[in-house]
């Protein structure tokens, strides 16, 4: 469903969710056309199944960022408590 307006002047895509830091989801303010990241950088179509690997991505983009911010001292306990026993 291409609208005219994008026929001649192009699509007019906004990011419409962040995956990663380096994959992103595009959408087309007017026809609502989805692009997405592929792996080598190039801009595809969304199909369902780049999604499904998009949801993937993001969910593993969160833990990394989640375990980034686990604080060290929690590192440093469990460290400790196995020399306790040692
Ligand atoms: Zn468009």
């Amino acid at each position: 469903m291409k609208s005219i307006h994008c026929k001649v002047f192009g699509h007019d895509y906004k990011i419409s969710r962040h995956v990663t830091y380096h994959v992103k989801e595009y959408a087309c303010k007017n026809c609502k056309t989805e692009l997405t990241t592929s792996g080598n950088g190039d801009l595809i179509a969304l199909t369902p199944k780049f999604r499904e690997i998009n949801d993937v991505l993001e969910r593993i983009h969160h833990k990394r960022i989640l375990r980034k911010n686990e604080p060290i001292n929690k590192v440093l306990v469990k460290n400790q408590a196995k020399l306790r026993i040692a």
